[in-house]
């Protein structure tokens, strides 16, 4: 997609999808940054139901890196259960607490680097804790921004961190704040993992894969 498409295409998602709600779920609806960062953790192939839930029994026992460190792994596992991978999840947690005591003098990193150097946490993680605890313009790329991103064209890219460094050296600044939100919203609703609902799409005349599947010979 060339720019000025890119940025018709983020125009048209501002106007059409309503942009940060307050009743996200999961890491998103973390502001506090060690709560974020832990969330993030818990989320790895777990429904945001479920990390909600394992992240609020957590959170009962302990709400600091020392707090949470001084707990028996087998007891963060039990809590954590619902968002499965626990005995793994429970020895990240402490891996990581032990990181921000020793290396962060228990503050969460505000950079990239800093979040990415953290046992566990890869740069999903690290850019959903920069957008929304720290409200930095970042488009963190979860499973919808990939898959929207790369079947419009806005990028090409064969990863998810891939598709991250592209919308940050290709999207227009005014769209990097709420650009997760409007693609999500998009991907939720509209561009739908099986049935995409190309008929009706706003984006129809921008999209490469419609073009695609429009000029197939059986279409
Ligand atoms: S035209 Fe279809 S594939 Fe393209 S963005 Fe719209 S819904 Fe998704």
């Amino acid at each position: 997609m060339s720019a000025p498409e890119r940025a018709e295409a983020f125009r048209r998602l501002r106007e059409h999808m309503p942009g940060r709600t307050r009743d996200a779920k999961g890491p998103k609806d973390q502001p506090d940054p060690f709560r974020s960062v832990v969330s993030c953790l818990l989320s790895a192939q777990s429904r945001d139901v479920n990390t909600a839930a394992a992240v609020r029994a957590l959170f009962a026992l302990a709400t600091t890196p020392d707090a949470m460190l001084r707990l028996p792994q087998e007891e963060i596992a039990r809590a954590i259960k619902p968002c499965g991978l626990y005995n793994m999840k429970a020895r990240s947690i402490h891996r990581l607490c032990a990181a921000l005591i020793a290396e962060h003098g228990r503050v969460v990193p505000r950079t990239r680097e800093g979040l990415m150097s953290l046992p566990g946490i890869g740069r999903k993680c690290a850019d959903i804790v920069m957008s929304f605890a720290f409200d930095q313009d970042v488009i963190a790329v979860d499973t919808h921004v990939f898959r929207v991103c790369n079947r419009t064209g806005i990028t090409r890219e064969r990863t998810a961190d891939r598709t991250a460094e592209a919308l940050e050296r290709t999207v227009p600044d005014w769209a990097r704040h709420d650009g997760h939100f409007w693609l999500i919203q998009f991907g939720k609703s509209v561009c739908l993992s099986r049935r995409p609902r190309c008929e009706t799409c706003f984006l129809a005349d921008l999209c490469r894969w419609y073009a695609a599947v429009r000029e197939a010979p059986d279409a």
